[in-house]
């Protein structure tokens, strides 16, 4: 499932004073960005995952194609979500060459397996079979990487600390779980691609915007609730047995316009009324929606400089992107589900600015 990074790593581990102390602790900075920099090392491994041949040096992969990236960015700088949350650990503006980066494909991989969807003249008309394929295939090889790596960042420090077993053992076999879901979903999404396969994803909206909006987003995400407050996933289950079921929502950010894509795997039928519901919304109420989802549901967010006042200013809007999944420690006894239910509460999208909307286009 797709849960944001800064909470999860924060896990009983960071109380609000501490965090506060962090902020201006440059020892203590140092000594984490070396444990990522060791956790990122191990998680590389020497193998490019999708061709499988010995790789010396991995290729920078953008989970958003750096094309779209550049489109909002000012000075080659976009701001991260972290401009609202604050997390010590964090940047709050990167520039495009390390925004949403992943190492785990080789270069040569790099150059083709997304070559149909990471150019910016094929938008002009609905994206192809094969593009939503390489959508899906670039989120799963993402979501490995991202698990691999909290994997190991845990070894880690718990290598070093000896601090948090009960954390350390508890998140790595929900990591395990989720690795597990993603390796499958990335089987599906390359034997689509070499198949030539149309049927295996569903593009269930899809529109042109004739401007561009200052966001840029690629991910695949897990919601909770739809329209109606009804659960779509029982995030909290932890049986091997239930899988959490994501839809994949890019906003691509092109030099004119903008296109708006959201799609999901053809057998997974658990969205069936949220996308009936959304279909019912106006366009400005799904743009509304959509923006909404994104600050809630993921980190993976990027936008340009010229919303950053816009967006620290709207309380809803920091609220949203500071929604947890994590509440099982602290809440525990308490339906988990109606103590996240406010978080993705979908009314909320009236009260935070509609940023795909025309009004805060960027030209
Ligand atoms: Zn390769």
């Amino acid at each position: 499932m797709s849960y944001k990074w800064a909470e999860s790593f924060d896990l009983g581990m960071l109380s609000e004073e501490e965090k506060e102390e962090l902020r201006s602790d440059f020892t203590y900075k140092k000594t984490m960005n070396d444990l990522m920099r060791e956790g990122r090392a191990a998680a590389k491994g020497s193998t490019c995952y999708y061709c499988g041949k010995e790789s010396s040096s991995f290729c920078n992969s953008h989970s958003i194609p750096a094309f779209c990236l550049r489109n909002i960015a000012a000075s080659g700088q976009v701001l991260t979500p972290n401009a609202m949350i604050d997390f010590p650990l964090m940047d709050i503006e990167k520039g495009v060459n390390k925004a949403g980066t992943f190492q785990i494909i080789c270069r040569d991989c790099d150059s083709h397996i997304f070559s149909d969807y990471e150019n910016p003249a094929n938008y002009t008309n609905p994206p192809t079979s094969t593009m939503i394929a390489q959508i899906a295939l670039k989120n799963a090889l993402r979501a490995i990487s991202k698990r691999k790596f909290e994997t190991e960042l845990f070894n880690v420090g718990y290598a070093k600390s000896g601090r948090g077993k009960e954390i350390v053992d508890l998140k790595n076999s929900v990591n395990a779980l989720d690795l597990a879901e993603y390796v499958a979903y990335f089987n599906r999404a390359k034997k689509a691609i070499e198949k030539n396969h149309s049927s295996d994803y569903q593009l269930f909206f899809y529109e042109q915007l004739n401007y561009v909006v200052p966001i840029a987003f690629q991910c695949e995400l897990a919601l909770v609730f739809d329209f109606e407050g009804n659960i779509i996933n029982y995030i909290y289950n932890a049986s091997p047995d239930y899988k959490v079921k994501s839809i994949h929502l890019c906003v691509f950010p092109l030099e004119s316009h903008t296109a708006i894509i959201m799609f999901a795997d053809a057998e997974n039928k658990r969205y069936r009324k949220f996308i009936k519901q959304f279909n019912r919304l106006t366009h400005d109420d799904k743009l509304a929606a959509l923006t909404f989802i994104m600050f809630a549901y993921s980190e993976d967010i990027f936008f340009a400089k010229q919303i950053q006042q816009i967006v620290t200013n709207n309380p809803a809007l920091c609220e949203a992107s500071r929604s947890s999944q994590d509440v099982l420690s602290s809440y525990l006894g308490v339906d988990p589900y109606e103590v996240i239910r406010e978080n993705y509460n979908l009314s909320k999208r009236h009260s935070i600015p509609n940023l795909l909307s025309e009004e805060y286009k960027l030209r």
